[in-house]
């Protein structure tokens, strides 16, 4: 009999060793990567007597071809009840009413962290000197700044009246041609997004934490999230960690934070990545941040991701790259994203060794230079394998 993963009045989860578990195959090359991804997950689960009951709901393309609707509200709902779900990649319909349905999905059930870790596996093509020192985890924030998606046409009734507004309150002239857009940040929304990194550095043994953020030019949005940051550290957190301007940058045993500016930390993680550790900022600063660091190891076809509300228990795991409609059902491109996503919730789930196992076992197939064609091209002397082999390599060396 399989279980629903339920959660505790002190937000840990109780997860059985046959929890159910929904999931969005995805469009495009979803086809390909999550059966590749699932052999490989059952395979590590099964090792510890672990089954999951993989529940199918729908959404994107094949949603809208069955039921008329691109996110159907059954597919809400299973994620609702169950928690803790997995998806790949989905197309965004132009002109259905959504801006994406990532992003739908994210509000809907309020998944407030975006939660991506960035990682090198020995072997993978990367564009710096030294990818062995990359490994941080970015923290963004899914719900505010510009995800509250407040914008005003430019000429439009309400840039007008947000215009009148500002001459009123502010004494200044927003030239009448201009698109106007609000960026809330709130210390609610900032302080559950930097209390889940704190927890998390806490659990993990990391160093450091970095507020990264533009408060020398936007004072009371990103300058606030940064000041909110360190009350949080020294309100909730004082036994295990301080701030930098608390400690003079010596922290003792405890864990540093610190903060760096968006501009000049787009630069370190590139020249000084071992500076970097646990990284938690707003949510346009960690769109770039993310893909930027993912590029340094391997590209998107390797970055995992996930959204979660640690509060209620809900997050969806997710491959971060779209759906690459060209090679769909070739069983051709790279399933790592997917299932490195699925690694990441069997962390979550408390399957660290099973978590670990996959993890050694993709580290030893690209060390044998067996890979997929987007990682054979930029490798001398690689194997390049379908999609569904590399999987099985995968499993071969579980
Ligand atoms: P994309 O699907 O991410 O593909 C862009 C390129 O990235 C591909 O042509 C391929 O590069 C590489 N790539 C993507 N997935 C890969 C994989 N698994 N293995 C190896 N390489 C991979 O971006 P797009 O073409 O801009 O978007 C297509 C659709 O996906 C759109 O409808 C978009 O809205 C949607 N989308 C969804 C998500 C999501 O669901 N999270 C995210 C982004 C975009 P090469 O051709 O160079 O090999």
């Amino acid at each position: 009999m399989a279980d629903k993963i339920t959660i505790n009045e002190d937000h840990s989860l109780n997860v059985s060793d046959n929890p159910i578990i929904p999931f969005i195959e995805g469009d495009g090359t979803g086809v390909d990567i999550w059966p590749a991804a699932k052999l490989v997950l059952d395979a590590a689960a099964g090792k510890y007597g672990r089954t999951i009951e993989w529940v199918e709901v729908l959404a994107g393309e094949k949603a809208f071809n069955e039921t008329g609707d691109w996110l159907p509200q059954e597919t809400v709902d299973t994620f609702h009840e169950y928690l803790i779900g997995i998806k790949g990649p989905l197309t965004t319909p132009i002109g259905g009413g959504f801006r994406s349905l990532n992003v739908a999905l994210r509000q809907l059930l309020d998944l407030y962290v975006c939660l991506r870790p960035v990682r090198w596996f020995e072997g993978v093509p990367s564009p710096v000197k030294k990818p062995e020192l990359v490994d941080m985890v970015i923290f963004r924030e899914n719900t505010e700044d510009i995800y509250a998606g407040i914008e005003a046409e430019a000429g439009s009734p309400e840039a007008e009246t947000i215009r009148e507004m500002i001459r009123e309150v502010f004494g200044r002239e927003v030239s009448e041609d201009s698109g106007i857009g609000i960026k809330p940040i709130s210390r609610t929304g900032s302080q559950r997004l930097q209390r889940a990194a704190m927890k998390y550095a806490v659990e993990r043994n990391r160093k450091t934490v970095h507020w990264v953020h533009k408060g020398n030019i936007m004072k009371y949005t990103e300058g606030a999230f940064q000041k909110w940051g360190y009350e949080l550290v020294r309100e909730e957190f004082s036994d295990v960690a301080v701030g930098w301007d608390d400690c003079g940058g010596d922290p003792g045993d405890k864990i540093l934070v610190q903060d760096a500016i968006a501009d000049i930390a787009l630069q370190q993680v590139l020249t000084r990545p071992a500076e970097f550790d646990v990284i938690a900022t707003m949510n346009l600063n960690g769109d770039y941040l993310s893909d930027a660091l993912a590029a340094q190891v391997g590209g998107i076809g390797i970055a995992p991701g996930a959204n979660i509300n640690y509060v209620t228990g809900h997050g969806i795991f997710e491959a971060t790259h779209g759906t690459a409609p060209k090679y769909a059902g070739q069983d051709k491109v790279n399933p790592s994203s997917v299932l490195l996503s699925g690694v990441l919730m069997f962390e979550h789930l408390g399957w660290r060794e099973a978590a670990d196992d996959i993890i050694r076992a993709v580290e030893q197939t690209i060390g044998e230079k067996i890979v997929t064609y987007d990682f054979a091209r930029l490798m001398d002397g690689a194997t390049q394998v379908k999609c569904s082999e590399f999987a099985s390599a995968i499993v071969d060396r579980l």
